[in-house]
């Protein structure tokens, strides 16, 4: 008989996705059953979906502090960002139009920018500094007469650094230019309010919340000129087509009201442990660093650089000793190449590659941490050995 132990796992990967939190699925069962009402229908069924899905819309606008009405349900966070910039440019009259982003956005705004330059749209990746934050003197700098739309990440996914929106947000609305921001990575970490930010546009995503895959939003300030990307019936104000999803849209609803009551203690709490975590395993592991540091991050998310180690390899190594992290790179076409974030923010090509993010959240546990620690540094140190690069340090032998 085959003797299974249950191996210790823990998680450090909140940035790619978040388990679903109990409560949300609790919330979002009926609607799978017996309130399986079309939010569009007239009888009772219907009334009871659409005062579900009109709920869970207040509780997503409380949550960015929005008017309900100013919020579109979407797919997820690559829909929204995709609505934002397609919606906006193509509802514009102008001749040359002209947009203005980062070199770090996720590919749900890079590739949606590179789609429009084929469509002859003029877009400007603004570069970033070493710690990875856009300075909002090159987004002045970058502006042009027929610049119709910035869009700009609240919080970068790999590095968690935030950048300055509220500067952006003045700029863009001194210079009359739309304001979009991917808030994909920092709604539910850290506060986020559209008035505060100057936003007219905010991307966010249901799975990095404790809700479920396949569920985001798009908040649209009212008087934004956007063209829906879909086309269908008239759900959605017009703006976003198609018979709403009741339980994610619940499950979203639920997210976001626990997060909103949770932020602040959350946040602190998993700060600690990210902090710890970083200083630990600074002290621990030699010839190693944090990617953007010195900057203003999300608090639960770190990036380390592990010279002299291959990331893919250390992610699969961690998670043979049951940790799960990630590494910032994509592989395209059987090569790993560099992430571009951590080029962009100055990597050699070598540096980024022996980068992981590890992104905590609120499950975790400083038993977690512990075991964490008693894993990364002889895991680390374990490949460095293979690497003929690697000489140890004397301090560390
Ligand atoms: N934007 C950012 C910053 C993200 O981190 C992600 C997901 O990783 C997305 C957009 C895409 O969101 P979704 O997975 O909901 O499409």
């Amino acid at each position: 008989m085959a003797l299974s132990i249950a191996m210790r796992r823990v998680y450090l990967d909140h940035n790619a996705t978040t388990p679903v939190d109990p409560a949300v699925l609790e919330a979002m069962l009926p609607y799978f059953s017996a309130e399986f009402g079309n939010a569009s229908s007239i009888h009772s069924y219907g009334q009871q979906a659409r005062a579900a899905v009109e709920r869970a819309r207040e509780s997503v606008a409380a949550l960015i502090g929005a008017r309900a009405a100013d919020v579109v349900f979407t797919s997820g966070g690559t829909e929204a960002d995709n609505l934002a910039i397609f919606g906006v440019v193509d509802a514009s009259r102008l001749e040359h139009k002209h947009v203005v982003t980062t070199q770090i956005e996720h590919h749900a705004v890079l590739n949606t920018c590179q789609a429009l330059e084929t469509r002859g749209v003029e877009v400007t990746y603004v570069p970033v500094s070493a710690d990875g934050v856009v300075d909002p003197d090159d987004i002045r700098r970058a502006l042009r007469p027929d610049t119709l739309l910035i869009s700009v990440m609240h919080a970068n996914n790999e590095l968690g650094t935030v950048q300055p929106l509220e500067e952006i947000g003045r700029i863009a609305a001194e210079a009359d230019v739309y304001f979009h921001s991917d808030a994909v990575q920092s709604v539910g970490k850290i506060p986020v309010d559209v008035e505060a930010l100057g936003v007219d546009l905010l991307s966010l995503s249901g799975h990095k919340i404790f809700a479920p895959k396949g569920v985001g939003a798009l908040y649209v300030r009212s008087g934004t000129r956007m063209k829906p990307m879909f086309f269908g019936g008239h759900h959605q104000r017009d703006r976003r087509p198609g018979t709403e999803n009741v339980a994610a849209a619940v499950g979203l609803g639920k997210a976001a009201e626990m997060a909103r009551a949770k932020l602040p203690t959350d946040s602190e709490r998993v700060a600690q442990l990210r902090d710890r975590l970083e200083s630990e395993l600074e002290s621990r592991i030699p010839c190693i660093r944090v990617n953007g540091k010195n900057a203003r991050r999300t608090p639960n998310t770190t990036n380390i650089a592990f010279s002299y180690v291959e990331g893919e390899s250390l992610v699969i190594a961690l998670d043979l000793k049951g940790v799960a992290c990630s590494t910032g790179a994509a592989c395209s076409s059987g090569a790993v190449e560099p992430s571009h974030v951590l080029t962009a923010i100055g990597l050699p090509p070598e540096e980024a590659r022996a980068s992981l993010r590890f992104s905590l959240g609120a499950g975790n546990t400083s038993e977690d941490l512990e075991f964490a620690l008693s894993v990364i540094p002889e895991v680390v140190e374990h490949l460095r050995e293979l690497s003929p690069l690697y000489k140890r340090p004397a301090t560390a032998r």
